[in-house]
């Protein structure tokens, strides 16, 4: 089961990638999770990856194309993999085209999550996650207290600094002028699937779970 999950921000990508990992298990490479573990470490990319996440822009294609290289070449993705925020760009998407090719895997579906930009606005300002366990909670869905501890572990929760709100509109503004274009890439391969984004974790998983058994 290889599979990219493709779409704007705040879509539920890794929320769903989680249950998806925990039902074929199979490894999930989050590119956004793998920077800000960098960061936490204090590594050389971490240090480079942060002056362009702190302001909503993306990381150059060369840091990006070349982490992702190594952690597919590495990964121990014999039964696949689920692939969530790369590419977002076409030039990575090309170069992830040559890097398959070269690992001689294929991909089986691109699922792209449909959801209004407002709702993606409304999500990003509600969302906290655990520091420990890294589970993703919405505000007002899961009825969290922010300043409690996480109801899953006891870890403390915060908000990711990219979603403040003035740097999810410039996070979406990079999704609709250089990311948006991807899709047309994998409309022409015809490996995208248009799943609709809207309605709870669940139904969601469900629609997901029809069209990748399928
Ligand atoms: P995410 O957790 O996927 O929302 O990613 C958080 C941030 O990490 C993005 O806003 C970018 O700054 C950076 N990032 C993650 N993946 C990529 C990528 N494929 N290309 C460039 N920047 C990326």
């Amino acid at each position: 089961m290889r599979l990219l999950l493709f779409g704007p921000p705040g879509v539920g990508k890794g929320t769903q990638a989680t249950l998806i990992k925990n039902k074929y298990n199979i490894p999930h490479i989050s590119t956004g999770d793998i920077l800000r573990q960098a960061i936490s470490e204090g590594t050389e990319l971490g240090v480079r990856a942060r002056q362009f996440m702190d302001k909503g822009e993306l990381v150059p294609d060369d840091v990006m194309i070349g982490l992702v290289r190594n952690v597919l070449s590495s990964c121990n993705c014999e039964n696949g993999f689920i692939l969530d925020g790369f590419p977002r760009t076409v030039a990575q998407a090309e170069a992830l085209d040559a890097v398959f090719e070269e690992l001689n895997f294929q991909l089986d579906a691109v699922i792209y999550f449909q959801v209004d930009e407002n709702e993606i606005i409304s999500r990003l300002s509600q969302r906290w996650t655990c520091r420990v366990c890294k589970r993703i909670f919405n505000e007002a869905v899961d009825s969290i207290d922010r300043n409690a501890a996480c109801p899953e572990c006891g870890g403390d929760l915060y908000q990711r600094d990219d979603d403040k709100p003035e740097i999810v509109k410039q996070r979406l503004d990079v999704y609709n002028q250089s990311t948006m274009p991807v899709r047309n890439h994998y409309e022409k391969t015809g490996e995208l699937i248009e799943i609709n984004g809207v309605g709870d974790i669940r139904e969601v998983y469900d629609r997901i779970l029809v069209t990748i058994e399928k």
